[in-house]
């Protein structure tokens, strides 16, 4: 294609402002696919991604564009990821175009990852053309909503266009926005071959596919490239664009994005950001900007049932395969037998994962407590890393603990101020800045990663009635008094629910998982005592008192069947069991013990 009419775009908004909807929209309207083959959000390709309304994996779209001038354009539409669990992903996604369109509710204005993603897109020096989305709602108030753009976000609103994703109107003006406003793309056709692996997944027929961003060269069938951070070769076997659905092109010349296939079998052998040339000819420099993904939440993943361990493997191995972002090692637990301790970007991908073994993989799992990763410098001088509070090294050892902190913006309507700045402080929050835009307040608070993973947005949403949102990025590793809490069932120490707290929160919680676990462990016919305890020091303790009776005294040996649907029930119960020591732990104690509530 002409360079001069190619426009490489993505749509930001924050969760549910109509992204899916407006990418449905373009398509359709530009002929991609016909009306009878537009199911909705044809973007969104995973189910789990349909029932939550997000987009995991970036797609992309190449559409055919005749624009008013009388010229055909070649419009393409990359698909962001819409969480920050994934905000590299997003980063790379963003440095392949050259624009963006910012998709802001006209109904609801300005949320938290509205902002977070602009100023993404600003920092990839993108044109910005605002889209004010739902201005067919009642409620809509585009000017208001114009006005707050211009006065939170600085962006000049003049050339905003006002639409309808689910009705249709405007779009025709979107389309003339995106070939005025944003700019063509650059590059040289003769120099070597440059490109940007923006994103890969498996396809069980055309094995991994790689989405590029060709910079300068070109890319075609038969060709020897070089991934330069992998330092890995590859034949090139295939070259096409996705319209959505996938066509075979000659070749990807400069400013074009499509993908390629390289007979390659895992995604893990493909690096997002990674610097594509041609191995006989190949680029002086990589691109800026690379960066490996790891793991920022640990937890362990067991079956409940011992049996389904070999399953559990297979299907991490099988999910891996198109998700190199998350890892896996053979873990043994005294509690819960054999698994496997899970690395995960963030906690809506460790919920993603989980999900996906539950359901596809039909397995029954036992999650033990997210951990992030600390960093532990040892008194001889040495420093390691912790993603398990079972490997924590005996505190006489440790000169001091670092833990991963962010930065989180919260957008809050005014009246739930208050309970949000609470639960920012007791997480041990630094309030950095609090500003109030249009009716609500922005605020930005440092807080400890840990007090972040294991319910804050949901508190969050519930404190909010679900009008706060929530956005973060990592700022680095910061000292704190950190200490492995364990918790004591029967004198015994239950290894699956240690956890590293800080010292300042160890007695509240502590005192909070007792009482957890005493509601959650049935009684038993002995006295249980659970205990909390810090190194050898208990900090909290609660008893389970002893079963009187046997449970079938009450039926007077005369109702027989009673009696045996009580003995089943029993039985049944056995099996979600975990017989610890002496004392049996239902499955659901695991998990509600570390929902902080
Ligand atoms: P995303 O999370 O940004 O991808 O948002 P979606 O495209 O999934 O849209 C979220 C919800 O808003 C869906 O129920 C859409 O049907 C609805 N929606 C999207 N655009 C419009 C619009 O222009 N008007 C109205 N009334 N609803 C819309
Ligand atoms: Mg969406």
């Amino acid at each position: 294609a002409d360079i001069t009419r190619i426009r490489n775009f993505s749509i930001i908004a924050h969760i549910d402002h109509g992204k899916s909807t407006l990418a449905d929209r373009l398509i359709q309207q530009t002929g991609g696919l016909q009306a009878r083959e537009m199911t909705e959000q044809v973007l969104d390709n995973m189910d789990i991604e349909r029932e939550r309304g997000i987009t995991i994996k970036s797609q992309t779209v190449r559409l055919d564009y005749k624009a008013s001038d009388g010229l055909d354009y070649v419009l393409n539409l990359m698909d962001t990821p819409g969480h920050v669990d994934f905000a590299y992903e997003v980063s790379r996604s963003l440095a392949a175009c050259e624009g963006a369109l910012l998709v802001v509710d006209a109904s609801q204005g300005v949320e938290a990852q509205t902002l977070a993603n602009v100023y993404q897109s600003i920092e990839h020096d993108h044109e910005i053309v605002p889209v004010i989305n739902k201005v067919d709602l009642p409620a809509a108030e585009p000017e208001r909503v114009k006005a707050q753009i211009e006065e939170v976000i600085g962006l000049d609103t003049s050339n905003a266009v006002l639409a309808s994703a689910k009705s249709g109107l405007g779009i025709g003006d979107v389309l003339e926005a995106i070939v005025k406003y944003i700019p063509s793309p650059k590059g040289d056709r003769d120099a070597p071959l440059k490109a940007m692996l923006v994103d890969s997944w498996y396809d069980p027929y055309l094995g991994v596919v790689i989405l590029v961003r060709v910079i300068d060269g070109v890319l075609k069938k038969g060709q020897q490239i070089t991934m330069m951070q992998a330092g890995t070769q590859h034949l090139v076997d295939r070259v096409g664009v996705f319209r959505p659905k996938i066509e075979i092109v000659g070749d990807l010349g400069p400013g074009e994005v499509g993908f390629i296939t390289a007979q390659i079998k895992e995604v893990a052998q493909t690096n997002v950001g990674d610097t594509i040339t041609d191995s006989r000819r190949p680029t002086a420099q990589p691109l800026a900007g690379f960066k490996e993904v790891q793991p920022v939440v640990f937890c362990g993943l067991f079956p409940t049932d011992a049996a389904d361990f070999e399953k559990l493997r297979d299907s991490l191995g099988k999910l891996r395969l198109n998700d190199a972002s998350f890892s896996f090692e053979m873990e043994s637990s005294a509690a819960l037998g054999f698994g496997f301790r899970c690395g995960f970007l963030g906690l809506l991908h460790l919920e993603i994962i989980q999900e996906r073994l539950t359901r596809e993989y039909d397995l029954d799992l036992i999650t033990t407590a997210p951990s992030v990763v600390y960093n532990i410098h040892m008194r001889d001088g040495t420093t390691r890393e912790l993603h398990n509070p079972a490997d924590m090294p005996d505190p006489m050892q440790i000169e001091t603990i670092e833990e991963p902190w962010i930065e989180a913006v919260i957008f809050v309507p005014d009246e739930y101020l208050g309970s949000i700045l609470k639960l920012c402080q007791d997480r041990r929050g630094i309030q950095k800045n609090l500003t109030y835009v249009a009716g609500r307040a922005q605020v930005t608070y440092e807080l400890p990663l840990n007090e972040v993973v294991f319910d804050f947005y949901d508190r969050l949403k519930s404190i909010s009635r679900g009008y706060a949102s929530f956005d973060y990025h990592q700022i680095g590793h910061r000292e704190g008094d950190l200490v492995k809490m364990t918790i004591m069932v029967n004198s015994e120490v239950v290894d699956a629910l240690s956890m590293i707290v800080h010292r300042s929160q160890s007695e509240a919680r502590g005192r909070h998982m007792c009482e957890r676990m005493k509601d959650l462990i049935p009684r038993h016919l002995f006295k249980i005592p659970i205990q909390a305890a810090i190194g050898g020091k208990v900090i909290a303790r609660e008893t389970i008192a002893a079963l009187r009776k046997d449970v079938t005294a009450k039926c007077y040996g005369g109702d027989a069947s009673r009696k045996r649907k009580l003995l089943d029930k029993q039985k049944e119960g056995k099996k979600r069991m975990r017989q610890y020591g002496s004392v049996d732990i239902p499955q659901e104690a695991f998990i509600a013990a570390l929902r902080m509530g």
